[in-house]
C-alpha cells in the first residue's frame, strides 16, 4: 500500500459533497487508499507532503467511453462522414498487433491522467495490453474483447472469462459488444449473460445514429433500447453509450432499468451523428449519466474537462435553453462517471476512496477566481492543462512537476514507432 498523502491548506477543496460545500484553507489526508481526513485537523501525520496552498482539490473525472489506444488514429480521416471514417479505422485496425495496442494506450494513459482521469472504460482490440498501460501507470480500466459479429461469440466468451481470470488490482472485466447492428439479439442477450455471471456490465454503442435507428426498426419492429428491453439485456449493469437517437420512453425504460448512459458530445458532434440527449431531464429523473470521450479519433482529446463545457453547450446550443448547468456536467463526470466504474468516490469526503485531482488555483484564465464562480472556472474555462496532480486509490500517480517532461519524451519515442506502422499499412 501507497504513503499517506497530506495535501496541505488546499486553497479551495471542492467536496461536491450532498450540501454543496467548497471548503477554503483545509486540508486533506489520504490513507489506504482512502480519504481519512478533510479539515483543519488533518495535519502533521504523513508520508507525503503536498503543499495545497495555490490548488484546488476536487474528485478525479472517469472516462466513462473510449477507445484508449485510438490515439494511434488521432487525426487520420478527420473530415469523413461516420461509416466512411470506420472504413479507414478497420483498415488499419485489421493489423493491429498487442505491441501496438500497448503503446497507443500508453499515450492514452499519459493523456488521462495528465488532465486529472483516474479511471476508464475501454472497447477494443488486445484489451490485456490496454489493462498493461492502465496498470503501470496505476490508472483504474474496465477492458473486456469486443464482439463483433454473432459467429465469434464462443471465441469472445473464452477471451472474456480468462480475461477475467487474470486482471486484478485496479484493473476489472467489462463485457463489450459492438452494437446491436453488428450483433444479433440472441447473442447480445448471451453477452449480457455472461456479464451477469462475471458480476460485471453489458457495454454497448447504442442509438448513436439515425441509420442505425432505422435499420434496427426495419430488422425487428422496435427501437434499440427497446430491443434490449425486450430480449432481457437491460438492467442495472448495462452501459448505453451515446443514444443522441433515442425516443423519449426508451429514455424512461433505460432510467426505470437503472441502466448507464454515457454521453459523448465531442464524438456525436465531430462525426455529424447530430441527435440529442437529453442530459438535465435524465439527471433530474435520477438517470445514471456519465460522460466518455469516445475514442482520440473521434474527438481528439481525451480531455474530460473540455467534454465537460463541451456537454453543456451542446445542450443549450439543442435546447435553446439554459437549464443545463455547469454542476449538471460536473456530477455526470464525476459521480456518474465513478458509478459506472464501481468505485466508491466522486466526493471529497471520509471514508471515500482517494481518487483526487489537484488544479493550479493561478492559471491566468481562471482569474477572477472566487469560491463563488468555482464551478464555472472548473466547467467552463479549465482544461486538463491546469492539472497539477493526479491521485488514485490514495497513491500520487501524476505531478507535473515530477512526470511531465518524461512522459512527453515517452510519448515522442511511441509516436515515432506508431508512425512508421501507420505508413506500412496506409503508405
Ligand atoms: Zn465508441
Amino acid at each position: 500500500m501507497s504513503e499517506p498523502i497530506l495535501l496541505d491548506r488546499c486553497k479551495y477543496i471542492l467536496t461536491l459533497d450532498d450540501k454543496g460545500r467548497i471548503l477554503e484553507n483545509a486540508s486533506i489526508l489520504l490513507d489506504e487508499g482512502l480519504i481519512e481526513c478533510v479539515g483543519d485537523g488533518c495535519s502533521g501525520r504523513s508520508g507525503i507532503v503536498v503543499d495545497c496552498r495555490g490548488s484546488i482539490a476536487m474528485p478525479a473525472l472517469y472516462n466513462a467511453h473510449t477507445h484508449a489506444a485510438m490515439t494511434m488514429l488521432r487525426g487520420l480521416h478527420d473530415d469523413s462522414e461516420l461509416h466512411e471514417w470506420l472504413k479507414y479505422m478497420w483498415r488499419v485496425e485489421a493489423k493491429l498487433t498487442p505491441s501496438i495496442v500497448y503503446l497507443a494506450s500508453k499515450l492514452a494513459v499519459f493523456e488521462m491522467a495528465s488532465t486529472g482521469t483516474a479511471g476508464f472504460i475501454d472497447m477494443y482490440f488486445h484489451p490485456l495490453e490496454t489493462a498493461r498501460a492502465a496498470e503501470e501507470l496505476g490508472i483504474r480500466a474496465k477492458v473486456g474483447p469486443v464482439l463483433m459479429e454473432d459467429s465469434g461469440f464462443e471465441e469472445w466468451r473464452r477471451k472474456l472469462r480468462s480475461i477475467a481470470g487474470s486482471l486484478k488490482g485496479l484493473a476489472s472485466p467489462i463485457a463489450n459488444v459492438h452494437s446491436l447492428y453488428k450483433v444479433s439479439p440472441e447473442t447480445v442477450r448471451a453477452a449480457y449473460d455472461e456479464a451477469t455471471r462475471l458480476n460485471s456490465q453489458l457495454h454497448i454503442h447504442v442509438a448513436e445514429t439515425r441509420r442505425e435507428v432505422y435499420e434496427i426498426h426495419r430488422r425487428y419492429g422496435v427501437f434499440p433500447v427497446e430491443l434490449l428491453g425486450r430480449i432481457g439485456a437491460l438492467g442495472s449493469n448495462t452501459i448505453l453509450v451515446h443514444m443522441g437517437w433515442a425516443a423519449s420512453w426508451e429514455y424512461r425504460l433505460a432510467v426505470e432499468r437503472k441502466a448507464g448512459i454515457v454521453h459523448c458530445p465531442a464524438s456525436n458532434m465531430k462525426l455529424a451523428t447530430a441527435g440529442q440527449l437529453p442530459l438535465r431531464e435524465l439527471l433530474e429523473s435520477g438517470g445514471r449519466v456519465a460522460l466518455g470521450t469516445d475514442g482520440a479519433a473521434s474527438n481528439n482529446s481525451l480531455d474530460m474537462f473540455r467534454e465537460m463545457r463541451i456537454a453543456v453547450f451542446l445542450q443549450r446550443h439543442g435546447y435553446w435553453d439554459t437549464g443545463v448547468s455547469a454542476l449538471h456536467a460536473l456530477s455526470s463526470a464525476v459521480k456518474h462517471g465513478a458509478s459506472l466504474l464501481g468505485v466508491d468516490a466522486g466526493v471529497v469526503e471520509e471514508g471515500r476512496k482517494a481518487d483526487l485531482v489537484l488544479l493550479d488555483a493561478g492559471s491566468l484564465y481562471l482569474q477572477p477566481l472566487r469560491k463563488d464562480n468555482l464551478i464555472s472556472a472548473i466547467v467552463y474555462a479549465a482544461t486538463g492543462r491546469d492539472v497539477t496532480h493526479t491521485i488514485v486509490n490514495g497513491r500520487l500517480i501524476y505531478s507535473r512537476g515530477r512526470n511531465l517532461e518524461e512522459w512527453r519524451r515517452e510519448a515522442a519515442g511511441i509516436t515515432d514507432r506508431l508512425s512508421d506502422f501507420l505508413y506500412s499499412i496506409l503508405g
